[in-house]
């Protein structure tokens, strides 16, 4: 009997990965890459276009004011 191994490839870097359930970071081959393509991910989702928007948790944006 041989256990068929699911490879896929890493969607930032493209390297193998093993889809296991060891792997926590699946489908990335590291927490590197799954950080990072959730960074690019939240940046493209929270871009507006046209209107720069400040960053949420300012501390002292009242005393701008
Ligand atoms: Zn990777």
């Amino acid at each position: 009997m041989n256990d068929k191994i699911n490879l896929i490839n890493c969607p930032n870097c493209g390297k193998e990965v093993e889809w296991t359930k060891d792997n926590h970071y699946r489908p990335f081959c590291c927490e590197r890459c799954r950080l990072i393509d959730l960074g690019e991910w939240a940046a493209e989702r929270y871009r507006v276009p046209g209107e720069p928007t400040p960053p949420p948790d300012k501390p002292d944006s009242e005393s701008l004011q």
